[in-house]
């Protein structure tokens, strides 16, 4: 049996040597992909507008009175599923970032693109939005092809004219989305609603995202995936033998040659009819093997199982596989180390899961006050002054109360009848614990403060409480 290194000996290898959307003076070359129809599209179709319907509907959902999501970077404040995150919150944060890298890592080498295929903002923007309108304003490939060489003519100008409008007003709306997200759909409202005057900033960030998000749509489109994008540039070292990736079965396809009618086939079943390559929205051609621009639409799954289905073949000679699967001859199944590095996913996601589920509501600290030594009192207690802040990551104004565990002692509060701790603010101050001498045992004990609001302990923080040498 041929091995694949034999098989690729024999094709031309010059793909290698140049970008399929460059040309050899250095220009870029326009792809006009066809109008890619099939299962897999319908499937992706159903994705893209849970996907859409999601990024839309959320900015709108309220938890608590909040946003479900919120990304204020210009104010440090973020909320997820209504849990109000912050600066003091660094430590999540940093747990986050690393579950992500390695979450990204583990499900591409196990994945490969299927993120960028399916889930990806780009990929559904680009091939379910802006590239149906295009379909339906232009037509398909060779009708767009023809027009933009065709003389300017009124039905050129209104074409061309129409499409970019309506490409201009979608990216419009996706700005207004984006920046919901940021300033939450109240200020997004107030932006709407009160005089321009006021809301210079915003209306600004918001002409200069409409008018990225028009130019990457309409201009830059699929050199996103293949230039400027760094999921995909990490593919060549995430990548191995037993991704799974979009792939063309050469073991199957090879030797490739047209199928001439009546004439009994002897070489392999890829037929050379190029739909493959016609289809694919970055201009490649998936019979070179796995290459950086291919983000997994699964476009030429669909072409190339319509020809093997007119041809009378079975179906698959381009699918999901792995380069290991198609050189052995297996099909895709379940192997344990997808089962395993899978269950390494769902741990890590349940632990980052669990770390923000069981977050406290206050972040307290409480420290003796610097240069303060123990007062010894008439009433034969020993007293420590402390400084304490309690940071509210709520929604809610929070009244606050501290309870010292395990040893019998009074807190007296400096200066305040209550402690409250406004929403999303702190309270801070300063408040004298007193314990009875005959109650320490050592020059320094550990103390255990317990943070309550409304009978609820919230958290339990700890400090050291100094006496005198025993
Ligand atoms: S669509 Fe299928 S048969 Fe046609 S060129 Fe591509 S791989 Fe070969
Ligand atoms: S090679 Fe196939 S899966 Fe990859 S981008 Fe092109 S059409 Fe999509």
């Amino acid at each position: 049996m041929k091995q694949e290194e034999d098989i690729y000996a024999e094709l031309d290898q010059s793909f290698r040597d140049k970008v399929s959307t460059i040309d050899s003076e250095g220009k870029r070359v326009w792809v006009y992909p066809q109008k890619p129809k099939g299962r897999f599209h319908q499937y992706r179709a159903m994705v893209a507008i849970a996907c859409l319907a999601l990024l839309f509907g959320m900015p709108f959902i309220r938890m608590n009175g909040e946003p479900l999501m919120l990304f204020n970077v210009l104010e440090r404040k973020f909320i997820i599923f209504g849990m109000l995150f912050g600066p003091q919150d660094f430590a999540l944060l940093g747990l986050t970032m690393i579950t992500f890298m390695v979450f990204i890592i583990l499900f591409t080498v196990i994945y490969g693109r299927l993120f960028c295929g399916w889930t990806c903002p780009q990929t559904i923007f680009m091939e379910m939005v802006f590239r149906k309108i295009e379909y339906l304003i232009e037509g398909d490939a060779n009708k767009q092809r023809a027009l933009t060489k065709a003389p300017l003519s009124a039905e050129k100008i209104l074409k061309k004219a129409s499409k970019h409008i309506v490409f201009f007003i979608i990216s419009f709306i996706i700005a207004n989305t984006f920046l919901a997200y940021i300033i939450s759909t109240d200020e997004l409202f107030k932006l709407i609603s009160e005089p321009i005057t006021e809301h210079v900033g915003d209306l600004t960030s918001l002409l200069i995202f409409t008018g990225v998000f028009y130019w990457v749509f309409a201009f830059f489109r699929e050199q996103v995936c293949t230039v400027v994008c760094p999921y995909g540039r990490l593919q060549g070292v995430l990548l191995d033998k037993n991704s799974i990736v979009v792939a063309y079965d050469y073991m199957r396809g090879e030797k490739r040659g047209k199928l001439h009618k009546g004439e009994e086939r002897t070489i392999g079943d890829c037929i050379d009819c190029h739909q493959c390559v016609a289809v694919c929205p970055t201009g490649i051609d998936i019979r070179n093997g796995t290459q950086l621009e291919c983000v997994n639409c699964t476009a030429c799954i669909d072409a190339c199982d319509h020809i093997m289905d007119k041809v009378g073949l079975p179906r698959g000679l381009i699918t999901y596989a792995s380069e290991k699967g198609i050189a052995e001859r297996t099909k895709l199944r379940l192997t344990p180390r997808i089962i395993g590095y899978s269950a390494v996913l769902v741990l890590l996601l349940g632990i980052l899961s669990f770390a923000l589920i069981s977050r406290n509501d206050t972040e307290t600290t409480i420290l003796r006050t610097p240069g303060m030594m123990f007062q010894e009192n008439p009433d034969g207690s020993i007293s420590n002054l402390y400084n304490f802040k309690v940071n509210n990551k709520t929604h809610k104004d929070l009244s606050i109360y501290f309870k010292v565990k395990d040893v019998p002692a009074k807190i007296k509060i400096v200066g305040m009848d209550s402690i409250i701790s406004k929403k999303e603010g702190a309270a801070q101050g300063s408040m004298f614990i007193y314990i009875d001498a005959k109650d320490l045992e050592k020059r320094s004990t550990k103390l255990k403060i317990e943070v309550y609001s409304d009978n609820r302990l919230l958290e339990t923080v700890k400090t050291s409480f100094l006496g005198p040498v025993k």
